[in-house]
Formats: structure tokens, sequence, C-alpha cells
């Protein structure tokens, strides 16, 4: 096993880009396959490791967007041999993350599922309730964390019409990749497999029920090749379970997934949305008021452009509904942290009471 057939090479031209020193000992490079509480099973040139974080690693992480998830590159301690026999290691620093999936993206309730995705992989059954607007959410979640997105229209077999939903999408989004599917007519499935790179990391997300599981089925089914190295019958427990985050397809093509992610929602970036709706960013910075809410302010570019049509009305809503529910978002998780707060200073008081009630005897 090699770290490039995990995509080390393209990765360490991205830490070149960024000027970072180059000086890794491919040896002590790792990429995090799984996570399991606070143990990490990381793919390295020694095979399959579980490694822990270093305390000192543990104490610099400030906060919990800083651990390693699944994708993330690591350096490692040189492997060891375990009080089992086992061999392992420690992770001693988390490396700069290219792209990251996130849910939340507000201060602390950020939650990061993925780091390192190449690309979202949008799955939208073609059913009746097939909305576009759906899939700008997604695209804005791919977009935050810098993350290329294609779109897979699932269930192609249930729509009679395939080709109008495809060019509703284009109308939109004309550069976004579209893969039709069918697992029950086999339709597309073959094109889909295809378009998965070698070396380069996937992952499938999408509402529940859309057919992710049965995508994810037929190109694991297909092609599997599990990451070697891992034991199935570890006589500590450990990873009696198999299911693993991230796996090597027969291609070469990495597939990452986590059950946090299929059922990953909304999101709520100023900067994704803008990402998504660029045209609109574009409006909004020739209104006359900086701070113009589009609504009845003097001088305001959107609504001049959604009069002369220039801006299409659907596409403002739909940018409009999203706003208004982030606001939402915003004002739940600032309430949820208010009331962390006071929980916290709650046992703080308790205990100083109770320390008070010792010293007092
Ligand atoms: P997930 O929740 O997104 O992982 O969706 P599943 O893969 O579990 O699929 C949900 C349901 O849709 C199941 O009953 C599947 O059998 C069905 N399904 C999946 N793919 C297709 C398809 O291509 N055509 C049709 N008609 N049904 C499908
Ligand atoms: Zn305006």
């Amino acid at each position: 096993m090699t770290i490039n057939e995990f995509g080390w090479e393209t990765f360490e031209c991205f830490l070149e880009g960024m000027d970072r020193q180059l000086n890794f000992d491919p040896r002590t490079i790792g990429r995090v396959a799984q996570v399991q509480r606070d143990l990490f099973g990381v793919i390295c040139e020694a095979g399959y490791l579980w490694c822990e974080l270093t305390g000192k690693l543990r104490h610099e992480v400030e906060n919990s967007v800083e651990l390693p998830v699944v994708g993330d590159w690591v350096e490692l301690s040189p492997p060891f041999t375990d009080a089992g026999g086992e061999w392992s290691a420690l992770i001693t620093g988390v490396l700069p993350r290219r792209s990251f999936l996130a849910r939340g993206g507000h201060a602390r309730g950020t939650q990061v599922l993925a780091a390192n995705v190449d690309r979202v992989m949008v799955v939208m059954s073609a059913n009746l309730d097939f909305k576009v607007n759906r899939l700008d959410r997604y695209m804005a979640l791919a977009a935050a964390g810098n993350c290329d997105a294609a779109l897979v229209l699932s269930k192609a077999d249930l729509h009679p019409h395939m080709e109008e939903l495809v060019s509703q999408v284009k109308a939109r989004h004309p550069d976004l990749p579209v893969f039709v599917t069918s697992v029950v007519s086999q339709t597309g499935l073959k094109e889909l497999a295809e378009s998965l790179l070698p070396e380069k990391a996937y992952t499938f997300v999408g509402s529940s029920g859309v057919g992710k599981s049965s995508l994810v089925n037929f190109m694991m089914g297909r092609e599997v090749l599990a990451v070697s190295g891992i034991r199935e019958d570890d006589d500590k427990g450990r990873h009696t379970t198999t299911h693993r985050e991230m796996v090597k397809l027969e291609s070469g093509a990495l597939l990452v997934d986590t059950p946090g992610l299929r059922a990953v929602g909304l999101v709520d970036e100023d900067e994704a949305l803008e990402a998504t709706f660029g045209q609109l960013h574009e409006l909004g910075q020739r209104c006359k008021f900086r701070d113009c809410t589009h609504d009845t302010e003097p001088g305001c570019a959107v609504r001049a452009a959604l009069e002369s049509g220039e801006l299409d009305p659907q596409t403002w809503e739909s940018y409009d509904k999203l706003k208004r529910e982030q606001a939402f978002e915003l004002r739940k998780q600032d309430k949820a942290m208010a009331a962390n707060h006071k929980k916290h200073w709650k046992t703080i008081t308790q205990n100083w009471r109770v320390r008070k009630k010792h010293e007092g005897r």
C-alpha cells in the first residue's frame, strides 16, 4: 500500500502551492480512513494502523473542527508495536485541508464531516418531488468547503421526461456535471462509475430515500476493494465492525461514506450562498446602499434587475428563502449556545458550593 494510491501526490502539490515546508518523510504521513471516538484508522506506508493523538496535539486542538476527520492527511510518529504486539503510531499533526464538508458553518456549531473530498456527488431522485432549489443547497454546501460538485439524478425509471429535469438544472447551473441513473433499469451506472477517477475522493450526499445506498452498494459490490490490512477479528473487539468510511474502489477511486454525510442538510454560510448565487452577489454590490436589503431602498440593483428581467425571479426567491432559513438557523444556534453557557456556569457554581461545604466542615 502506498499513500500515493490515496491521493498523496495531488495533496503534496497543494501543500507546495501553500508554500509549506516540504520535507515530509512519506513513512510518517497517513490518511484518516475511519474514526472511532478517539481512535483513528490511518492508511500509511506501514499499512492500516489504529492511531491515537499525541497528548500535545490533543492539548493544542482548541476547537473540535481541528480534530482529524475521515479524509484528513496527518503526520505520524514512527510506527511502533503496542503492548498487544500490534503496529500502531501516534498522530502528531493534522495537515491543512484542501477542502472539507461541514455541517453548521457557524462558530462553535460547525461539525466537519469529511476532509479533502474532491467531488461531492449530490443525489436527487427524479420523482415528482424534484426541486432544483434543493440542489442549490447542496451546491452551496460543497462550495463552502471548496469541493467540486456533480449531480446524480437517480431513479430515472420513475420519470418519463428526464431531459426536462436535466434542462432545468442546466439552465441554472450550466457547468454542473449531471448523471442520470437508475439501478432498476441499470441506466447510467457505468458512466457514473467511470467518472470516478483514481486517487480522487468522492462522497454521495442527498435526502434520505433518494437512492444513495443503492448507488454506493452498486459501486462497492461491483468493484469493491477493501482497504487492505484491516483486521476484522481483533481480539480486543475494537474494530470488529467492518464498516469502513473511506474505501478504494477497484478503479482506484476513493469513496468516502460516513453516516453523517449521507443525511447532510442545510447550509448556513454566507460565503457559500454567494458562491452559488454569484450573479446576485454582484448585483447586490451595485446597490446604492451597502447594507441594502433589496426591499424598498432607493437605488436597489436587485429590484431593478428583477424588473428588467435580467434576474430570474425564481433564482431570487430561492436565494431569499435560503437567506431567511439561514437567519433562523443562526438564531437557533445562538440560543443553544446561550443555554450551554448557562449550564456550564451552573456546574461551576455547583462545584464551588460543594467545595465550600467541604471547607466549612
Ligand atoms: P438512501 O436513503 O438515499 O440511501 O436510498 P436507498 O438506496 O436506501 O433507496 C431508497 C428506496 O428507493 C429503496 O426502496 C430503493 O429500492 C429505491 N430505489 C433506489 N434506487 C432506485 C432506482 O433507481 N429506481 C427506483 N424505482 N427505485 C430505487
Ligand atoms: Zn438592493
